[in-house]
């Protein structure tokens, strides 16, 4: 492994231009208490960093490169959509044909909108979702994430329940008053909430895999718990699945739980890597966005014909036989044999994974299911961790309550070699 000079160089300039020299907090990878290493190019299951080391990638850009950096079909449908022109700001045939896919997957979308990110999905589901019901309050989960939108960015913690306490400042203490904030798989929290505020909650945003927690599985009638509430109450079911979607299965998780959501949050995959959200659901619902509806959302790039072709290029090949039946299997493979060697080395060490998605706990609690179960983790054991495979050439997500994800690049030798510098690691921690 090189030294990572020019990494380390690039730091400093990047700091002169960029708050904390980043253009998104956790790349900082100040929770690993360490510098970021810059990446001059990404191919396949590999990352190689500005001073030519390869790193086998567990993050592939937080989870849309799910067929590997680089791959030649989505490459080859960007060139093709880059030739006609990178942007028109009108109506395209490239959008029907991803919204075509999209709602052929996903079936409780009848019809949906595409933005440029999550933040702008969630944002904008929770705005109609407001303008559909004419009710002021939202049900979030602590630990959940949804973007960095006003109305999102509030975590009780610790607070209480009932607390809605802006986890930013600027976000106005007003507006976080309508942020009601539960505890993700204690049914009971959500119950309390409605019996206080029922006839003014609009909508339950929940991860029906959380996957800003580290990874937290939704325990066994959780999902539907919620939508027999929301259903009780008169009140929309969002799923945000810009994580899970098309990464815990084709279908996302709503297949795979078996829920119904009114409205569910797409980003991540079905932009192949180039910038793109979306949420969609009942066209009751959708049908009251701007330019048919009192809801206003507008966007100059959304739709943009580059994303649209990379995103469909992705989801085709996503389609493809025994897909995510060889995915599941490589990261249930990873799981289970680090899993064996941290055993052997004594560490206590939880390895949950939903489809091509895993969480590294080291945490001694049998099981982990709300966010104070996280947070009991030993994050220092986690730096050791993350910074001992790092030096191995293993690149995980520099955060402890980040997901790692799996890719169909990713071929047995990258997995056993992976093992290989776990178990190098685990013997020193
Ligand atoms: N929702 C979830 C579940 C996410 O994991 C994220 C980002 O990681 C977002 C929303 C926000 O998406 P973006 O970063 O594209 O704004």
């Amino acid at each position: 492994m090189n030294l990572n000079k020019q990494s380390y160089t690039l730091f400093a300039q990047a700091q002169q231009y960029f708050p904390g020299g980043v253009n998104s907090p956790v790349r900082s990878f100040s929770q690993v208490d360490s510098q970021p290493i810059f990446i001059k190019a990404a191919q396949g299951a590999y990352l190689i960093d500005e001073d030519d080391n390869n790193y086998i990638d567990y993050v592939g850009s937080w989870g849309p490169m799910i067929v590997g950096h680089a791959h030649p079909q989505v490459l080859q449908a960007i060139n093709a959509a880059a030739m006609q022109g990178t942007s028109f700001g009108a109506a395209s045939a490239l959008e029907i044909d991803l919204a075509t896919m999209i709602c052929q997957l996903m079936p409780n979308i009848n019809m949906l909108r595409f933005v440029n990110s999550g933040t702008e999905a969630a944002m904008s589901a929770i705005r109609l979702a407001r303008g559909y019901t004419k009710r002021n309050k939202i049900i979030k989960f602590a630990g959940c994430y949804h973007g960095h939108s006003d109305s999102l960015l509030v975590a009780a913690g610790s607070g209480g329940l009932t607390l809605s306490i802006p986890n930013s400042a600027g976000v106005l203490a007003d507006l976080a008053q309508h942020t009601l904030v539960a505890v993700y798989n204690r049914i009971d929290s959500v119950k309390q909430l409605f019996s206080t505020y029922g006839n003014d909650i609009a909508a339950i945003i929940v991860e029906p895999v959380a996957g800003n927690m580290n990874c937290v599985l939704p325990q066994d009638g959780f999902l539907q718990q919620l939508k027999e509430l929301c259903l009780q109450h008169g009140s929309l079911l969002i799923l945000d699945e810009v994580m899970t979607g098309f990464r815990v299965g084709l279908g996302g998780a709503q297949e795979y739980y078996q829920v119904q959501p009114d409205l569910t949050i797409l980003g991540k995959i079905i932009g192949g890597g180039l910038p793109v959200g979306a949420f969609g659901g009942k066209a009751e619902i959708m049908r009251l966005l701007a330019p048919i509806g009192p809801v206003y959302q507008a966007g100059t790039l959304s739709g943009n014909p580059l994303a649209m072709a990379a995103g469909l290029a992705t989801l085709k090949l996503l389609s493809t036989a025994n897909f995510y039946y060889n995915l599941t299997s490589k990261c249930l493979y990873l799981a289970d044999n680090l899993t064996i060697l941290a055993k052997k080395h004594h560490i206590p060490l939880q390895i949950v994974t939903s489809g091509a998605m895993f969480g590294i706990h080291f945490n001694h609690l049998s099981v982990i299911a709300t966010e104070d179960d996280v947070k009991q983790g030993n994050l220092s054991q986690f730096k050791t961790f993350f910074q001992g495979m790092l030096q191995e050439g293993i690149y995980l997500a520099p955060s402890y309550f980040e997901c790692g994800f799996i890719s169909s690049a990713h071929e047995q030798q990258d997995l056993d070699q992976t093992l290989a510098a776990a178990a190098k690691v685990f013997a020193k921690l």
